[in-house]
Formats: structure tokens, C-alpha cells, sequence
């Protein structure tokens, strides 16, 4: 491993279009930076599931948090083996027969276990986090008390054994196929932020 790439592992080593993964930190990090969920699967002794949830990234670990209650992370924080992953979907690709119609894509997978985050280092995550959802965020909230850091559970994955895989571009076609008098090409898809809603007045929870 350098300090700009991945080494490659037996889990990581891209086999099927090997030209479309990458292993530069620098574009895991960018994928896993734009992503506010990723899934994280793990076998919990009878059973695999794969568990969307609320992801950031901070140096060269990924982080999750939850309720202590939650399986996923009780799992997860007794050292599970983990595979995360994070998808960003940036076009549909039509080409000219079913067989070679494609999407275009950037996904990270990354193996490894959690650790959980204490003290102090706990907090600054979830600020991290709040910074991730909209940067001026944490220095204007009220920070969360003892009993809801208490209550929370933060882990982190190192970003050690990762690999990126992405798709571009227009269809391949057959040859021969691009005569055929049918529409061929990307419509791009993006994830976008709306027009942002006021919250209504709220009740407030009982303490
Ligand atoms: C939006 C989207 C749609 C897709 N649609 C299809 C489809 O319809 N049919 C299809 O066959 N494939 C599709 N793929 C590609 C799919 O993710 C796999 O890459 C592909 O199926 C090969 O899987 P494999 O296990 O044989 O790959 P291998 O090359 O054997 O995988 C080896 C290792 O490479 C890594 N890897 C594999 N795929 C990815 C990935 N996408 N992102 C990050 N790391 C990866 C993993 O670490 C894996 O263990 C799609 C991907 C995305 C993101």
C-alpha cells in the first residue's frame, strides 16, 4: 500500500472488467465522500444482511452511528466481518438490444471490522457528521448531552481494503446494431438537494 494507492487483495481484485476499478485513495475517498448512506453486510452467525445506514468519512476511516439497541451495530461493534458499499447511480445507459444495456455508475466496496469510537473522539465524529449533512451545521446545534452520547453507538471502519469500480460513457453496441432505427444513449440521473421545507411548529418530546 502507498500512501495514493490500495494494494489490491484476494477480496478486492477486480476480475470481471478489471479496467474499471481503481485502487487511488483519492477517488474511494471522493466516492465515499459524496455518499450519505452506504449498506453494510455482515453475517450474524445464522444469516447475511446488508443494512443501508447514514455513512461519513473522516481520514482514512469510514463512520456509522446508531442506537446501542441496534443489531447492526451490537453486531458490528463485537467484530463482525464487514463489507461495506456505496453506489452513486449516474445514468441509465439504452443501448440498441437488451443484451447491452448498461448503467453508468462509481461504487466503492470495503472490507474489514468496526471499531468503536469513545470519548471524546466520539463527539468530534458526530460533529463530523453534522458537518458532512451541510458544513455550518454543527456550530450552530445544540450539541448532543451525555445521555444521548451515551445512548449512541459510533464505529469506524478503516478504508484499508477498498476498491472503486465506475462505468462511463455511451453504449457498446454489437456491431451491426447501430443501424437498427431505435434511440441509443445516457440519460443521466444525480442526486440533488431540493428546495429546502421549514419544519412546522413541533411538539416537543417529553425529557
Ligand atoms: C448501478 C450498478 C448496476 C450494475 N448492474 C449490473 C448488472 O446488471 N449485471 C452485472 O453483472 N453487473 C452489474 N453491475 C456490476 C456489479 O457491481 C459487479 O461489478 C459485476 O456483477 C461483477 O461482479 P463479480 O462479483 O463477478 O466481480 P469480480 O470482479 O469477481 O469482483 C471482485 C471484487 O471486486 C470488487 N467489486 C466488484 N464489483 C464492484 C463494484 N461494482 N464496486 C466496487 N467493487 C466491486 C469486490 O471487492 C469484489 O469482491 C452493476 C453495478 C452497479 C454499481
Amino acid at each position: 500500500m502507498s500512501e495514493t494507492s490500495l494494494c489490491p487483495t484476494p477480496r478486492t481484485r477486480i476480475r470481471r472488467h478489471p479496467e474499471r476499478g481503481s485502487y487511488e485513495t483519492a477517488e474511494i475517498h471522493a466516492i465515499l465522500d459524496e455518499a450519505y448512506l452506504c449498506t453494510v453486510a455482515f453475517h450474524d452467525g445464522e444469516t447475511a444482511h446488508a443494512i443501508p445506514t447514514a455513512c461519513w468519512r473522516e481520514g482514512s476511516h469510514l463512520y456509522i452511528h446508531g442506537s446501542n439497541g441496534s443489531r447492526l451495530l451490537r453486531a458490528l461493534a463485537d467484530g463482525a466481518p464487514s463489507c461495506v458499499s456505496v453506489t452513486h447511480l449516474d445514468g441509465l445507459v439504452f443501448a440498441r438490444s437488451a443484451f447491452h444495456h448498461s448503467m453508468n455508475y462509481r461504487s466503492v466496496a470495503l472490507y474489514g471490522r468496526f471499531e468503536a469510537v469513545q470519548g471524546e473522539a466520539k463527539r468530534r465524529a458526530i460533529s463530523a457528521f453534522m458537518a458532512h449533512l451541510t458544513p455550518e451545521r454543527a456550530d450552530q446545534i445544540r450539541a448532543a448531552d451525555e445521555q444521548e452520547l451515551a445512548a449512541t453507538t459510533v464505529l469506524r471502519i478503516a478504508i484499508d481494503e477498498a476498491v472503486a469500480k465506475r462505468r462511463s460513457g455511451p453504449p457498446v453496441e454489437r456491431a451491426g446494431d447501430e443501424a437498427l432505427p431505435v434511440w441509443s444513449g445516457v440519460v443521466p440521473l444525480k442526486l440533488t438537494r431540493g428546495e429546502p421545507v421549514p419544519a412546522p411548529p413541533q411538539e416537543v418530546e417529553n425529557a
